[in-house]
């Protein structure tokens, strides 16, 4: 299987290249962080490719899923998993090229990220894109403007394109997540009683994007089950 996965140099993105690349994948693993990228493929099974790139460059993004196809043959699955979240309130907009920035990495680099892949998978008409979106895209958060709306957009997007894109073989999904404790939640004490591990979260997922679900949450109440659940053999 041949996976190539946005944001893979920290949190969902890594815990997600650790689940593929232990089922045998090999990963096309993207962040702007090549020292990260390379320490990840250096510990992972297997052999994979590193490309330290900004998302939000369209070029480079085309360069590297050029690369990719060309050193596997074919594409079996990708996850735009890459985001970002800045603090965004509706009146004062003070950082409105935050604002913007949020919609281009998380919105307008997924839609490139995408775009890439498109014509092998529908010549092999088969293969799997999936956005990472949230529970955000759902329920907007108070101060997060930006990020509620990109993900919100994310799961319009891959609604639209899965409608468009079924008729060849393609399937394309969105996971949506509630707290997972990765370096974005980290820091928000709102958060930290609920956060699912992000090991957790990935085996979730990958179930999730192997029935080729249409839209799936995984709550942030199964954060607190998986817990109480890895607890368990503790207590009892
Ligand atoms: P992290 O901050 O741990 O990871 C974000 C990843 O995105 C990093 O690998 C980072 O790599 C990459 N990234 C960010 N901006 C760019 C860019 N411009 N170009 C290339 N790579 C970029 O956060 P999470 O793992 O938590 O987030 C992953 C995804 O999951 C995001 O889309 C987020 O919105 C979503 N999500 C997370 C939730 C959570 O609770 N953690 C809940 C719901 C959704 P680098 O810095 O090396 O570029």
């Amino acid at each position: 299987m041949f996976v190539f996965i946005t944001g893979a140099s920290s949190g969902i993105g890594e815990a997600l290249a650790r689940q593929y690349a232990a089922q045998g994948a090999t990963i096309g693993l993207v962040g702007r962080r090549q020292q990260m990228l390379d320490a990840l493929a250096a510990s992972l099974p297997g052999t994979h490719h590193c490309y330290a790139l900004d998302v939000r460059d369209r070029d480079a993004l085309h360069r590297a899923a050029a690369d990719f196809q060309a050193a596997c043959g074919r594409v079996d699955l990708v996850i735009a998993n890459a985001g970002i979240s800045v603090g965004t309130l509706t009146e004062e907009m003070e950082d409105f090229d935050g604002f913007k920035t949020v919609i281009d990495t998380n919105l307008v680099a997924m839609v490139a990220t995408f775009e890439p892949f498109i014509a092998g998978m529908k010549a092999r008409r088969a293969g799997q894109l999936v956005g990472i979106a949230s529970v955000a895209g759902i329920r907007g958060l108070p101060g997060a403007g930006a990020y509620s709306a990109s993900k919100a957009a994310v799961i319009a997007y891959c609604e639209s394109v899965r409608n468009e894109l079924i008729h060849y073989g393609i399937r394309v999904s969105t996971v949506a997540p509630g707290y997972i404790r990765t370096p974005l939640t980290a820091h928000n004490p709102y958060t930290m009683p609920f956060l699912m591990e992000p090991d957790v979260f990935a085996e979730k997922a990958a179930r999730a994007i192997a029935r080729g679900t249409r839209y799936t949450v995984i709550p942030w109440q199964m954060g607190v089950v998986a817990r109480l659940l890895r607890l368990l053999p503790a207590v009892v």
